[in-house]
């Protein structure tokens, strides 16, 4: 019996193994075509200024409709891109049509608001990326002050002085630089210091878990830092009045999450700042 069951658990795993390895590689498949068959878009989710309660900003996020699966979220597809050398291909895409739109909106008339764009970390390992981020400011004629690139802090870490660098000259164009998800990553508070950034996102978990005593402590520690060292602080992932609330005392600028949008297509956007103007 025992010898029996052990065979029916090997083919267990093996189905379930042999399942996700060919979902895997259908995806690696299908994301090289997905470009090309006009699956991906661009949704936009407003940010908030906390004092004015105002739109100020708005969240590119890359959305995949695949023809058969369906939607694959970012968190899914994004490690692939960057596993088979794709990343490079996409987010200039992303940049560059979020760029173009962005501006589009602003000669629409609709009141002109900063941009985000996430870059990924190997978007990030090469000098290449100033030189396309200036080409692409130059062709949407999107003024540079309105476009910050969101990077996240592990990205930072793992290469510090080449990102540094690189960092500078981002900079030096004329746009910002976020660091995203902070707070789960694994550099200390003091390294931030040295970091050529305009603003820091605070990651979701901590909003998410306002009421734990130690969320509270840790969000208080880092905003009092941020507030040291006059960064601009985004607080990410806020979906009641109660999180809204807490916010509304602290040194935090700016406020994203579901309590004032979900991200939108384009059109749902476009709408969106029609009811503004
Ligand atoms: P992120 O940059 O931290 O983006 C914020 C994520 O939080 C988005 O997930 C957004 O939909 C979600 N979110 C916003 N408000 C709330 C809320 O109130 N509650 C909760 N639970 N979630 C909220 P999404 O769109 O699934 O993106 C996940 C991640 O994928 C992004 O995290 C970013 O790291 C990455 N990503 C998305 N688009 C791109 C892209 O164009 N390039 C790169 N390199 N990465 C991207
Ligand atoms: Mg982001
Ligand atoms: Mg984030
Ligand atoms: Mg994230």
């Amino acid at each position: 019996q025992s010898k029996l069951q052990g065979k029916n658990t090997f083919r267990f795993y093996s189905e379930e193994m042999e399942t996700e390895v060919s979902t895997r590689l259908r995806l690696e498949v299908d994301l090289q075509q997905a470009l090309k068959r006009d699956e991906l878009s661009i949704h936009y989710q407003p940010i908030i200024d906390n004092q004015s309660g105002k739109m100020v900003g708005m969240e590119a996020l890359l959305r995949w409709e695949h023809s058969k699966l369906g939607y694959i979220s970012p968190g899914t597809f994004i490690p692939i891109a960057e596993e088979i050398g794709l990343i490079e291909q996409i987010g200039n895409w992303v940049l560059r049509n979020a760029c173009y739109k962005a501006k589009y909106w602003q000669d629409q008339g609709y009141p002109p608001v900063k941009l985000s764009v996430n870059l990924s970390a190997l978007q990030l390992k090469n000098n290449a990326i100033v030189q396309r981020v200036n080409n692409i400011l130059e062709e949407t004629k999107l003024e540079p002050k309105w476009l910050e690139l969101e990077i996240t802090e592990s990205s930072v870490m793992e290469n510090k002085d080449k990102v540094i660098q690189i960092l500078k000259q981002l900079r030096q164009l004329g746009v910002s630089v976020a660091i995203d998800d902070f707070g789960i990553g694994y550099s200390s508070l003091n390294s931030l210091e040295s970091l050529p950034i305009d603003t820091l996102k605070i990651d979701k978990t901590f909003v998410g878990k306002l009421e734990e005593k130690t969320s509270d402590v840790i969000l208080s520690a880092i905003l009092d830092l941020a507030e040291k060292l006059k960064l601009t602080v985004v607080a990410e992932g806020i979906e009641t009045e109660e999180q809204h609330r807490y916010l509304k005392e602290k040194y935090c600028h700016k406020l994203q999450g579901f309590l004032f949008s979900q991200p939108l297509n384009e059109e749902w956007f476009g709408n969106f700042l029609e009811r503004l103007k």
